[in-house]
């Protein structure tokens, strides 16, 4: 539904120009709940402000439905922000500061007041309707805006970071909310956040910046358990990677060796690597300790330091070659012994650096 062409982003000029966006293109599903996820200045922002209007693209277009948006002005766009902060008027009513945008577009008072009371309803802040926004929670004052954004039905709903701003338990239970809100009003949401966790959780789909370009693009399953680079995996969670050598592929898996080990096919998103050292990824919770000895180790090391945390223990493991890993497991080994680690090798795969 919404469709980035091949856009690019410069601010400023000559020797001070800085690329925010460089050739990016990606679609955006109608009614999803689709996430930007990235470091710090890597040009989430910037993306979602061209999609809202308040910037121009240096090149490229952005389409929704199929019509070119890219040089409408903001507010002729079916799209609508929600900012970190939140933007509200803080002496005016709960009701107010929702009905407002459509006093501005000039809707019939008996409209703006059936859609006031829908929208609150919407949030659960029915009760609070009379209330000064400044006399509400932070939590409440972010269902304001919401329901302020959601109030003339856009196509499009924008959230830039729009949790940021409330504690940890706030967070979580707005996170659930926000999904609801999504899959109630069926509107397409583009949500922008540096938290992996929250973007694991809430989105249908999540694309993976860093330093202007996209690196990703998924399910929340697919990034967390496939990712395809380094960055990718180091970014969305405790990964480990190790080494490896890469032999031959056959059809679309990776022959790979670990140490002297047997072969083993593995998979590999890019199909175009050399023979050679590689690095792949393996997450701490798809890994099995066996003994040393056992044919299916296929890594071995010395067990180094264990956490307790509850559900289980996160054991830490010098493998011979001096990396360490992590492993999560039930019942930990003890300090020093020498142990295998397994895992399913269709868990396994291939990094591009
Ligand atoms: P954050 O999570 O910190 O908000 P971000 O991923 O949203 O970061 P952007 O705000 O999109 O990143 O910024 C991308 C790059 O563009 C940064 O290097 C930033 O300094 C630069 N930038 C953004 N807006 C402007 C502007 N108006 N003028 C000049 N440079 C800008």
């Amino acid at each position: 539904m919404i469709e980035v062409k091949n856009v690019t982003k410069r601010f400023g000029e000559g020797e001070f120009a800085l690329t925010a966006l460089g050739d990016v293109s990606l679609s955006i599903p109608e009614g999803s709940f689709y996430t930007l996820l990235g470091p710090s200045g890597c040009g989430k922002t910037t993306l979602l402000r061209l999609i809202a209007g308040f910037e121009l693209p240096t090149d490229g277009e952005i389409l929704l439905d199929g019509e070119n948006i890219g040089y409408l002005a903001p507010h002729k766009r079916p799209v609508n922000t929600v900012f970190q902060s939140y933007a509200l008027f803080p002496h005016m009513s709960v009701e107010r500061n929702v009905g407002f945008g459509l006093e501005m577009l000039k809707r019939p008072k008996a409209e703006i007041d059936n859609t006031i009371a829908e929208m609150l309803e919407l949030v659960q802040l029915g009760e609070f309707a009379a209330r000064r926004v400044d006399q509400l929670s932070g939590g409440q004052q972010q269902r304001v805006a919401l329901a302020r954004a959601l109030a003339p039905r856009p196509k499009v709903l924008l959230l830039d970071e729009p949790l940021s701003a409330l504690d940890l338990k706030l967070r979580k239970g707005m996170q659930s909310e926000l999904k609801r809100l999504q899959h109630e009003t069926g509107i397409t949401f583009v949500f922008v956040t540096h938290d992996q966790g929250e973007a694991l959780a809430m989105s249908d789909h999540i694309a993976i910046m860093s330093a202007g370009a996209l690196r990703q693009v998924g399910t929340p399953e697919e990034i967390y358990t496939a990712p395809t680079s380094r960055f990718v995996a180091d970014f969305i969670g405790d990964t480990n990677i190790v080494n490896a050598e890469l032999l031959a592929f056959e059809g679309d898996k990776a022959k790979i060796r670990f140490n002297d080990g047997s072969p083993l096919l593995v998979n590999a998103a890019d199909t175009t690597l050399n023979p050679g050292p590689v690095h792949l990824a393996l997450r701490p919770e798809t890994i099995r300790v066996v003994d040393e000895a056992d044919d299916t180790a296929l890594l071995k090391g010395e067990v180094i330091d264990s956490t307790y945390f509850g559900a289980g223990s996160q054991m830490l493991v010098r493998l011979d070659d001096g990396v360490e890993v992590h492993a999560q497991v039930v019942v930990p080994r003890p300090m020093g012994s020498r142990v295998g680690l397994e895992c399913d090798t269709d868990m396994l795969h291939i990094l591009e650096d």
